[in-house]
């Protein structure tokens, strides 16, 4: 068999995110969301003639922030561009958008470098009404035109990603970035996220660009990740069969993961891009900078840096914390719960069992676990008055009914045997004396063979003892 070539996926995204302001990008109808179709509507969002568009200078504000939360050089003057298209939700025949000049330059969020940030306007929505329920047996399509108009910041990623699961996790920093500077709702289930990925592939070790397909509009982090492991396994299996990928736009569908032509790629002069004759070009000076700037609060990848450096947490644990805001707002809690001597650290490392007891998605604050008594298990089992093992099956009582973990341990009888307590040698005497023949073994020097003696004593001590002080007890008193 030939050595099959490896392959590097290479992904970058295209983010759309709906601004909260109160108003449209360029006119002063309300922003709405699930209200009655139609109702919030105007001559200049509807495109009728002699209507003349105004920006909104709250959005402009948003997209400031943006740029200066993902690190962006920030345009002192850029341009809006018509980008000219027929749809039926686009009333005007273009959609004003920015071009060549964008609000946002080049910027860096974690590992991923920002290629640009621009404002532009959103398209209203065509709800196809059939009977069956189903797109394509649609009877009819209507429209309902209280989304045309709304603003949004498009941020465009270099192609800096190399896994569909880095991209889901790096789309989900980009969330926490965007909720913690508040510029957005940021919900990709009802569309004020949206995400398209551009994937291709390359030989591993190339550095040149292989051609891209773009997956449209994946609308969960799930279906991101899913999506693109799909269209990787796609490109791959065209690849390895000696033919090609072409340039095309994807629709992936979760429910059969299945992935289906949307169209050929269309390219920037199919849009007869031109500057938007009706708004003179937007000047960002000083004070509006400052503006922006004054609002941020300390972002997240700023916070793991913060837990890493001045907190001494491992990297990993600092960015899992850090980039999802209600984890971290909990460490820091149980850090300040648990006073001067606390352990960042050992607190830290009781995140995980917390969130793997409540659910992968909980806010720990809305568990029964207070940030005290999650900094109080940490301190007991770092002072070793309790176990690991018994430590968290404290976690699961709190989890369970709340409370305070040294009740917890006192009622239920948990706290570590001492190690000064003869009554642990006792049972490390016992456990020897029930298994000469693995005692005989770890004499010989095979420490593996400790196993079933340490089991013995935990067992007889309900998990009580502490591991290395069993160890240390059965190699005393085998003479080692
Ligand atoms: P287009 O002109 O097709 O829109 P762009 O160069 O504007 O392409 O890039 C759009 C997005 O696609 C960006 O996020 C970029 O990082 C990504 N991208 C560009 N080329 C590739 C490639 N070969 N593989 C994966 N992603 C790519
Ligand atoms: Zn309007
Ligand atoms: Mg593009």
């Amino acid at each position: 068999m030939s050595a099959e070539v490896e392959y590097e996926p290479v992904i970058g995204l295209e983010i759309h995110v709906q601004l909260k302001t109160r108003t449209k990008m360029f006119c002063c109808c309300a922003l709405s969301f699930g209200d009655e179709p139609n109702v919030h509507t105007c001559p200049r969002c509807l495109g009728l003639p002699g209507t003349l568009p105004v920006v909104n200078a709250q959005a402009v504000h948003y997209g400031i922030m943006i740029g200066l939360a993902l690190g962006c050089e920030i345009a002192p003057r850029s341009q809006f561009h018509r980008k000219n298209y027929f749809y039926p939700d686009l009333p005007k025949g273009y959609q004003i958008s920015q071009y060549d000049v964008p609000i946002c330059g080049p910027g860096r969020l974690a590992d991923v470098r920002i290629h640009r940030v621009h404002l532009e306007e959103d398209a209203a929505k065509l709800v196809h009404v059939g009977e069956s329920g189903r797109i394509h047996s649609a009877d009819r399509s209507v429209v309902d035109f209280n989304r045309g108009g709304t603003p949004l910041a498009e941020i465009v990623t270099e192609p800096d990603l190399h896994s569909a699961d880095d991209a889901r996790e790096w789309l989900i920093l980009l969330r926490t970035t965007l909720r913690a500077i508040g510029v957005s709702d940021v919900n990709m289930e009802e569309g004020s996220l949206r995400c398209d990925a551009n994937v291709s592939l390359r030989p591993k070790g190339s550095t040149t660009l292989g051609t891209k397909t773009e997956l449209k509009n994946m609308n969960s982090f799930r279906f991101l990740a899913q999506g693109v492991k799909a269209e990787i396994e796609r490109q791959t299996k065209l690849l390895r069969s000696g033919e090609e990928v072409s340039q095309e736009t994807l629709h992936f569908d979760p429910a059969s993961g299945r992935i289906t032509s949307l169209r050929s790629k269309e390219e920037a002069h199919d849009y007869r891009y031109f500057p938007e004759p009706d708004l003179v070009p937007l000047v960002v000076d000083d004070a509006m900078l400052e503006a922006a700037r004054a609002e941020l609060p300390e972002l997240p990848s700023a916070r793991a840096e913060r837990f890493e450096e001045t907190l001494g947490l491992p990297r990993d644990r600092a960015r899992d914390l850090a980039f999802r805001t209600e984890l971290g707002d909990f460490f820091e809690a149980a850090l300040a719960a648990g006073g001067a001597d606390a352990d960042p650290i050992a607190v830290a490392n009781w995140i995980p069992a917390l969130v793997e007891r409540i659910g992968s998605d909980a806010d720990p604050a809305s568990s029964k676990v207070s940030p005290g008594a999650l900094a109080g298990l940490a301190g007991m089992v770092a002072a070793k008055s309790v176990n690991q093992t018994a430590a968290r099956e404290v976690l699961t009582m709190l989890v369970a009914s709340g409370g305070d973990p040294a009740q917890i341990v006192e009622r239920e009888g948990l706290g570590a045997i001492d190690a000064q307590d003869s009554g642990l040698a006792e049972v490390v005497a016992a456990a020897i004396a029930a298994d000469p023949g693995a005692a005989d073994k770890v004499r010989g020097g095979n420490m593996k063979a400790t196993g079933p003696l340490v089991g013995y004593v935990m067992r007889e001590t309900k998990g009580r003892a502490d591991g290395g002080e069993i160890t240390r007890l059965i190699r005393e008193q085998l003479g080692l």
